[in-house]
């Protein structure tokens, strides 16, 4: 699969350091890397590292690798690796043979390491966790050195081929880089960059029960791999100077440059690979792939499309200066995609059962409806008509005022694409509730133009009963009633508890009876679906995407 061509790269401050290094000749071409750890799944934060990566590798006509930082193997798995690859590849990116692990490297690791130990740059340390939290310091102490900080090279380096054998017990000894323990930045007090733990990695298996620390893994590994560009969010800024200490005290085949940028971080929603962990195992929303949550799956099954979002990690563009983006901003490019993109059918949500007394009795008739109003490329439909049919409750009213331009007794309106159609009554339960509509139709009219060209204002959707199949729709909103529920701790009790609603009286037109999970719909007047993959061939499901309007942008402005 060839990537896809951003729309047309929009400059920043990383592409204008690519350009001035290539025009200088200090680099004479861009590799790059997305380093995800297979801890959970890829959410919109990831996407805008995926795309800069890629999206760089692209336009430079370098390269990008797709690499696993697997230290961790308490946490990581082999179903997290496989979903992330999944989603890189869904957003529309290929790593072809440029797949890689950190694990990869643990035995060329592990030989740094006792380089390092040799030329006494790195020691054997053991401190209790507690001393060792004494030891460090604050951020205004300095820290001390620990007593072990003056092992000699021998003992360090036989220590430590005794960490690898395992003849420790987890947690008893670390492997610490000499550095500085008075330094200001706490990331040089003698980072650890070894541990002992006792358990089995998804793809070294019982091999190692050493595993190397983060921010000595992803320098080494980024050397290993010939990375020009090690592109990272901006919390890593202070790790720069251990990054750049480790290369420089090893013999490594290059010495990448990090450059880091601001995180993506949207209201309304978390990023936090914490909390959706808290919310997926809390059982709070309905797994990884929830349409709330901001995951690639979710919002894959929530019906928004690689390209939008693609669009949209362009649109937000490359800062150094953390900004929250309005969670509007990405509706909006989600809802300009599907605009141009997905066909228009008709279901009706909250169904009033209307009955045209003069349209013959066991008549279907099939009338002929665009899918899209303005580009004829999606062609056109049957879509039947009879004499009962469902409209939406709210298109009726008994006392409607002067601008409603719907239904009310003796109103005129166009069901669209069928014919005009007059309320004459309005029949009503013992609780006096509406439950079924007595109108006549104008014969004259069919495709919903008057003959004589008498003006009718509204048009309201319809589907004809008999032919109508019945749905479940799922509405899905914001999860969260504050725009900041990542800064705070109490999230769960911010949730948003209509952000899902179940609808499970709709009615749908035919064409909507059996489509493909995914396949995206507006739903006229209504908003934009997706068929969700709970669908089956009797009753199928519908996801909202997103409403046709920005709501919220409304209340906002009404409450303010
Ligand atoms: P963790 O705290 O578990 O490390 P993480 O979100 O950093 O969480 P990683 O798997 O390490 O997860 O992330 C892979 C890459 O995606 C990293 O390079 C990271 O900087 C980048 N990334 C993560 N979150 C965001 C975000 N919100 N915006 C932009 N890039 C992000
Ligand atoms: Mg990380």
């Amino acid at each position: 699969m060839d990537n896809p061509p951003l729309t047309g790269p929009r400059p920043n401050f990383i592409r204008n350091l690519i350009d001035s290094e290539l025009a200088s000749g200090r680099h004479t071409t861009v590799a790059t890397r997305f380093p995800p750890e297979p801890n959970g799944y890829l959410h919109i934060g990831h996407a805008k590292s995926i795309c800069l990566n890629f999206g760089l590798a692209q336009d430079y006509q370098g390269t990008c690798n797709l690499r696993f930082d697997d230290t961790n193997p308490e946490k990581e798995s082999a179903e997290y690796e496989r979903a992330i690859a999944e989603d890189v590849s869904w957003l529309g990116f290929s790593w072809a043979n440029r797949r890689f692990h950190a694990s990869d490297y643990f035995e060329q690791l592990h030989d740094y390491a006792v380089c390092l130990i040799e030329a006494d740059k790195a020691y054997v340390d053991s401190l209790s966790a507690e001393d060792t939290r004494q030891y460090r310091g604050t951020l205004t102490e300095p820290g001390q050195n620990s007593p072990y900080r003056s092992r000699t090279v021998a003992e360090n380096l036989d220590m430590f081929r005794r960490m690898r054998a395992g003849e420790f017990a987890d947690g008893t000894h670390v492997l610490r880089a000499k550095i500085d323990m008075a330094s200001p930045n706490i990331n040089m007090r003698d980072p650890v960059i070894y541990r002992i733990r006792r358990t089995a990695h998804h793809r070294t298996g019982d091999r190692w029960c050493i595993y190397p620390m983060y921010d000595y893994t992803h320098c080494l590994s980024d050397a290993l791999e010939g990375i020009t560009h090690s592109l990272c969010t901006l919390e890593f800024e202070d790790h720069r100077p251990l990054y750049d200490w480790v290369l420089d005290s090893l013999p490594v085949p290059c010495h990448p440059q990090q450059t880091e940028f601001a995180r993506l971080e949207l209201n309304y929603t978390i990023t936090s690979k914490r909390k959706l962990h808290a919310l997926v195992s809390e059982g709070l929303v309905d797994g990884w792939d929830d349409p709330r949550l901001p995951t690639l799956k979710g919002m894959r099954r929530r019906g928004y499309s690689p390209q939008a979002l693609r669009e949209f990690c362009d649109r937000v563009g490359l800062t150094k200066k953390q900004t929250v983006i309005d969670m509007g901003a990405l509706e909006t490019c989600i809802r300009e995609d599907l605009d141009a993109t997905t066909p228009r059918m008709m279901a009706v949500l909250d169904p009033l059962k209307v009955i045209i007394e003069d349209y013959p009795e066991d008549q279907i008739e099939q009338l002929e409806a665009p899918n899209h109003p303005k580009d004829p490329a999606f062609g056109h439909r049957a879509l039947p008509f009879a004499r009962e049919l469902y409209i939406e409750r709210d298109d009726y009213l008994d006392d409607p005022p002067k601008k409603f331009h719907r239904l009310g007794p003796g109103r005129e309106v166009r069901l669209r694409y069928g014919y005009l159609l007059t309320c004459r009554e309005a029949v009503r339960d013992e609780n006096g509730r509406v439950i079924e509509l007595r109108c006549t139709h104008d014969p004259l009219s069919r495709g919903g133009n008057a003959p004589d060209g008498r003006q009718v204002k509204g048009t309201i959707h319809w589907v004809a009963a008999p032919t109508a199949v019945a749905a479940e729709v799922r509405l899905y909103d914001r999860l969260f009633t504050v725009p900041d529920p990542g800064a705070r701790e109490d999230f769960r009790a911010l949730l948003n508890p209509d952000s899902k609603r179940l609808v499970t009286g709709a009615w749908v037109e035919p064409a909507l009876a059996s489509t493909n999970p995914e396949q995206t719909f507006q739903f006229e007047r209504i908003g934009y679906f997706c068929t969700d993959r709970d669908s089956t061939s009797t009753r199928p499901v519908f996801n909202r995407t997103v409403t046709l309007r920005d709501t919220w942008a409304k209340v906002q402005s009404t409450e303010s």
